[in-house]
């Protein structure tokens, strides 16, 4: 993945900007709701269980498992030249989180695998929160 900056931009805005600040800080923040304390993800303005509009954040352990899976093999567009996988995971924390999951071999991958953060810079100003299959 190198050639510049080529790769596609998270939308950040004033929803998701803790997320992407607890990335650079080395942390896997999760919106927690600041009045009933129940996590959710993506970043959304108001609490689905109680309809608070206050939260805070957690920080995530960065474990989880594959709860579903896709692998991406056709049409491949720069940067990605090789066929990927896209993961929902399941963090232990119990929110349900997109991302790819790396240093896997394609056809292993199952669902319920244990998987663990990788925060991996793809580029000299971006880094993105990937997962790879968890170390014993
Ligand atoms: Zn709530």
């Amino acid at each position: 993945m190198s050639g510049g900056n080529t790769h596609p931009r998270p939308a950040v805005n004033d929803d998701t900007a803790f997320f992407w600040e607890g990335i650079a800080a080395g942390e896997l923040r999760i919106q927690r709701c600041a009045d009933c304390g129940v996590l959710r993800h993506p970043p959304s303005p108001g609490c689905a269980a109680c309809g608070s509009l206050a939260w805070n954040h957690a920080v995530a352990g960065g474990r989880g498992a594959v709860f579903s899976y896709a692998i991406v093999r056709h049409p491949l567009s720069p940067p990605f030249t090789e066929p990927y996988a896209v993961v929902v995971v399941e963090l232990d924390e119990g929110v349900r989180f997109v991302s790819r999951l790396i240093d896997a071999e394609l056809e292993r991958i199952e669902i319920g695998m244990t998987v663990e953060l990788e925060l991996v810079a793809v580029d000299d100003t971006l880094t993105l929160p990937l997962f790879r299959p968890a170390r014993a």
